[in-house]
């Protein structure tokens, strides 16, 4: 971190009613001095022309928050000027020619504001989250982690660690080693398995807050021609339920990003299933079938105006519906139906409505219940990482020592977590999740 003063245009792209530039570093009251003539009243919102070198460059709402109590923990001021292409590009290029200010890099705000302690790195993940949520349950999520949920319940599960860690020291220091007391054994494992047992219900909702942050997936598999992308195609024409469709669209994975009654889910068109060996197509299929396997649902096609009915290992996938197509093509015979789950034309639209009404009903029973704490990889390899310490450490209860240093590695866990140790590797790639002004 350098001590420029860093500056940008923290709301949308112009043209818009308003725009506003966001300031922060130690030349901030210089630039507000230079540029108003007057340090403005901190926290009040301030009317006043901003002018240099004798032109008034706009007439700006003027916010001052001095450091520490800012959201960097410097000095930061924030202009909320007309938000006309030129009028932010002539502001933005005069504080570019003063002296110790530069231009920001995508989320420097937010990285200074972790630098000065005023957030952790929970709060830095809930925050990009934040910023990206496209859903309400996102949005939810993220915001319980941006506010500190998780850094709460870390610094909870930090105390307790505290407790049993000085139980072991103060035994260390005065006893003699030869015996451990049982009554301190018994305290310190008491307070290690209800520790273990907080971090292991935690880890068991990981993957419902996996899939709350990044979206559910559902896959579409079965024989080409019999609808897969017509299927696909119908679903996104409706817009209601559309949130953007150029995402990951690969060679053979084509995907719609989905936002069904709150919950993000990506649905996702695969090469269709044939059985052929080796060769391109046979690679498509293969990578399908992968993708299916870790996919929460997969949707499983079938022409009912022809026999295409796949054989499907369905043990294979963690849920399977089978879907009879082109309903308008065929003068149903209930009997021959009753295999399906859904019957549906993606041309007149029948069955369809009912289909997205299970899916939403699907995604929202998966994560019921829950309030996950946490959903990144990162946080789940941390807290395993400290249930088999804690696990480690009951097996060590013999030697006091040994189970002191299992507990710090706890400990290294809990303070990785909150980004209070060994971040260095992190920061680049969280914050490049961010935009600039943030
Ligand atoms: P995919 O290879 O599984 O993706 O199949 P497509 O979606 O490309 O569909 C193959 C053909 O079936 C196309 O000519 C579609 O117009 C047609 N088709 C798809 N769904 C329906 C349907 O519900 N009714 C009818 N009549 N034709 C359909």
């Amino acid at each position: 971190m350098d001590d420029a003063t860093i500056f940008a245009l923290s709301s949308g792209a112009p043209p818009a009613g308003v725009a506003v530039i966001r300031i922060t570093g130690p030349h901030v009251r210089f630039v507000l001095e230079t540029m108003l003539g007057y340090i403005p009243e901190p926290r009040y919102a301030t009317l006043s022309s901003l002018a240099f070198m004798g032109e008034n460059l706009d007439q700006a709402l003027v916010l001052f928050f001095p450091g520490p109590a800012s959201f960097t923990g410097e000095d930061v001021c924030e202009f909320h000027i007309h938000g006309g292409s030129a009028v932010v590009k002539a502001v933005l290029s005069v504080l570019g020619s003063m002296d110790g200010l530069r231009m920001a890099e995508a989320g420097e705000f937010t990285w200074r504001a972790f630098m000065h302690g005023k957030m952790d790195l929970t709060a830095v993940e809930g925050l990009s989250d934040l910023l990206q949520a496209e859903t309400e349950m996102q949005r939810r999520q993220a915001r319980d982690m941006a506010f500190g949920r998780l850094n709460q319940a870390a610094e909870i599960w930090r105390e307790d660690l505290v407790r049993a860690r000085s139980l072991i020291e103060a035994e260390l220091d005065f006893a003699d080693e030869e015996d451990v007391p049982e009554s301190l054994q018994s305290e310190v494992v008491a307070a290690i398995l209800a520790l273990r047992k907080k971090l292991n219900e935690t880890l068991k909702n990981f993957h419902a807050g996996e899939r709350l942050r990044s979206g559910f997936e559902i896959i579409l598999l079965g024989a080409p021609n019999v609808g897969k992308s017509s299927l696909l195609n119908a679903v996104a024409r409706r817009d209601v339920a559309i949130v953007s469709s150029e995402a990951g669209t690969t060679r053979d994975l084509v995907e719609v990003h989905l936002d069904l009654g709150g919950y993000a889910v990506r649905l996702v068109d695969t090469a269709g299933l044939r059985d052929v060996e080796g060769g391109v197509e046979g690679e498509g299929i293969r990578r399908a079938r992968e993708r299916a396997g870790l996919a929460d649902l997969v949707l499983l096609l079938d022409n009912l105006d022809s026999n295409t009915e796949q054989s499907l290992k369905t043990d294979d996938y963690k849920a399977v519906w089978r879907i009879g197509t082109k309903a308008d093509l065929i003068d149903s015979d209930p009997q021959q139906l009753v295999k399906y789950d859904y019957i549906i034309s993606s041309i007149s639209g029948s069955g369809l409505s009912e289909l997205l009404e299970s899916l939403e009903r699907f995604v929202s029973e998966t994560t019921q219940g829950y309030s996950p704490l946490i959903n990144r990889e990162r946080h789940y390899r941390l807290l395993k990482q400290a249930v088999e310490s804690l696990d480690r450490s009951l097996q060590h209860h013999i030697s006091l020592e040994l189970m002191a240093e299992d507990l710090r590695v706890v400990s290294d866990c809990l303070a990785r977590l909150v980004g209070r140790i060994d971040v260095e590797d992190l920061l680049s790639s969280i914050f490049a999740e961010f935009c600039v002004g943030k």
